[in-house]
């Protein structure tokens, strides 16, 4: 620790992030049982918050299997669950403050269009399109400087569109270069966040008022969150949140993306695999000290 600080000590916030989509399994007991020890050791607050906005794919049964895997867990968090799907309003706000400067704009291709026209590029320049850290080709937003009366049609005729970030613009907005705290590779190091890797990333859809990258960076900043505790599978979508955050005044939590549990195969684990599920763990026997010793983490602090 260092010296002491003459400013009050804050207090710090961690949560864990499921999406209701499906039953928790390993690398989720571990992203919940490391960030709740962590706020137990710092005296912190543990919370909980379930990323439902995609409304097809989270149940209500899902929820409560999460909720009740946690509890078997030994796990308790200090507010009410925040559930995405009951604050649209939010997110509505911050891609409004977005639009207000002109810094969003409807993109009208699928992603089965994107991945065509990527594909033709190609094929026809001998050259590589650029894809984003997950490998998806980056949106070409040839629509992107659409007139406002097309724009406006297309929307009332129905046509499906994403709101996205013109990432051009929003990064000349910025005064200085960006940068968050990592822990996740031991000491403390500053990364510099590259968010024009992921290109005219999406906010919100026609039919969904936010997407993940803005619901997460809006929710983080209104449950006080201080200390981001996740999987490194997201380490490159944090350049997007650090960006958003800039864009909207939000607060920067300090970052930590923990390694990840992998299966026998070398994989990491999928939910839509059916992977490990704790449920079925706990079922076959095991106690929730056998999965904290499975995930590498000792006896739970009291
Ligand atoms: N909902 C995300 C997931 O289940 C986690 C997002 C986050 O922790 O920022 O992978």
């Amino acid at each position: 620790m260092s010296a002491a600080s003459p400013v009050a000590e804050e207090r710090r916030v961690f949560r864990f992030a499921p999406s209701p989509n499906g039953l928790l399994h390993l690398g989720h007991a571990y992203s919940a049982l490391l960030n709740h020890d962590l706020a137990r050791a710092a005296g912190g607050a543990f919370l909980l918050r379930l990323e439902d906005i995609d409304r097809a794919r989270c149940t209500p049964a899902f929820e409560r299997r999460i909720l009740d895997d946690l509890q078997w867990l030994g796990l308790g968090w200090d507010a009410a669950p925040r559930r995405q799907h009951e604050h649209f309003d939010d997110y509505a706000t911050a891609l409004d403050a977005l639009q207000g400067e002109g810094l969003v704009y409807p993109g009208f291709m699928t992603r089965g269009e994107t991945r065509a026209f990527a594909s033709a590029f190609e094929e026809r320049e001998g050259l590589p399109w650029p894809r984003d850290p997950d490998g998806a080709p980056l949106y070409p937003a040839l629509d992107r400087d659409l007139g406002e009366a097309e724009r406006r049609g297309r929307i009332a005729a129905g046509e499906p569109f994403a709101w996205r970030l013109d990432m051009g613009a929003a990064l000349e907005r910025l005064s200085a270069e960006l940068a968050f705290e990592e822990s996740g590779g031991g000491g403390r190091e500053a990364v510099r966040a590259d968010p024009a890797l992921w290109g005219d990333v999406v906010l919100a859809r026609f039919d969904t008022p936010t997407s993940y990258h803005l619901a997460v960076s809006v929710d983080d900043a209104l449950q006080g969150v201080t200390d981001v505790v996740r999987g490194r599978d997201l380490l490159p979508s944090t350049s997007v949140h650090r960006l958003l955050q800039a864009l909207l005044g939000l607060p920067v939590p300090r970052y930590h993306h923990h390694d990840l549990i992998l299966g026998g195969d070398g994989r990491k684990l999928s939910k839509s695999r059916g992977d490990a599920a704790v449920r079925t763990l706990g079922e076959a026997g095991l106690t929730p000290e056998d999965i904290r010793r499975m995930v590498g983490l000792g006896l739970a602090p009291r």
